[in-house]
């Protein structure tokens, strides 16, 4: 099970609506706009995860 970085939603890998690439580590996406999102910018998403 991965986390949506977008709106941390528990996403399932193989069930992912959609995926990206950022420095080397695939995240998962319960939805395009959630990867739209996120590709726009992937800096906010990933330094939001997993912080403290
Ligand atoms: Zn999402």
């Amino acid at each position: 099970m991965a986390i949506d970085p977008v709106c941390k939603m528990e996403v399932e890998e193989d069930k992912a609506a959609a995926t990206s690439e950022y420095q080397g580590k695939t995240y998962y996406f319960c939805a395009p706009g959630c990867k739209k999102a996120f590709d726009q910018d992937p800096e906010k998403h990933v330094a939001e995860e997993g912080g403290q």
